[in-house]
Order: structure tokens, then sequence, then C-alpha cells
């Protein structure tokens, strides 16, 4: 999925999938009312229709090209901040503990070098 636009609680994604085309292509003639079929992931046959509609009428040479994509709504994932990995503890907890190992051996030597 594509982020377009985050909200507070919502993000904008660009449609995206099987069956889903990248962009529907489609244009219209701006001298008349003629519309050119709409065409998946393929503008070349939007451009093929438009000469074509100008060689059948030589006046007619402005159109209107328009690309179409789907957009969805989703809810916006919560997330934790990069600055605190839920991992953070694990990390941290091994060299913890091992510190408090070598404090208490060494409590445990103190005594023994005041004899
Ligand atoms: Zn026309």
């Amino acid at each position: 999925m594509t982020e377009i636009v985050r909200g507070a609680d919502w993000v904008l994604v660009a449609e995206r999938g099987p069956g889903v085309p990248d962009g529907i292509y489609g244009a219209e003639c701006m001298s008349c009312e003629a519309r050119s079929p709409l065409f998946d992931d393929d503008e070349l046959p939007v451009a093929v229709w438009s000469i074509q509609h100008t060689a059948e009428y030589p006046e007619h040479t402005l159109f209107l090209a328009r690309t179409e994509r789907h957009w969805r709504v989703v809810p916006r994932p919560h997330e934790t901040g990069p600055e605190q990995p839920p991992d953070a503890g694990g990390v941290l907890g091994p060299a913890f503990v091992g510190l408090m190992c070598l404090l208490t051996a060494l409590s445990g030597l103190l005594p023994a070098l005041n004899y």
C-alpha cells in the first residue's frame, strides 16, 4: 500500500492488489462529446483513439486525458515511538542481571580483603 495522506486516526492509501489497476486511462474530446473507452494500466490505446478522432474530425485537436486511481482510507495503525522499541527490556535485562551478579561477587570478596 502506498500511503498518500496520514491523518490523526485515518490513513489514505493507494489501493493495490490483484485485479486493481494501477491507473484507468481515458480521454474526451474538448470539441464534441466523444469519449474514448477506458483502459486499465495502459494509456497508449487512449492516445491512439485521440489520433484517430482527430483524423476523423480534423478540427478536434484538444482532448482531456484522465487517469483514475482507487484510493482507500484505513484506520491509522497505533505505533510505538521509535525511541522506545518494545524489546528494549529484553536487550537491557541480561546486562543488568550480569552487573548485579558481578556486584554480588565483589561484595563477597570485600570482607575477605579486610582480613
Ligand atoms: Zn471531437
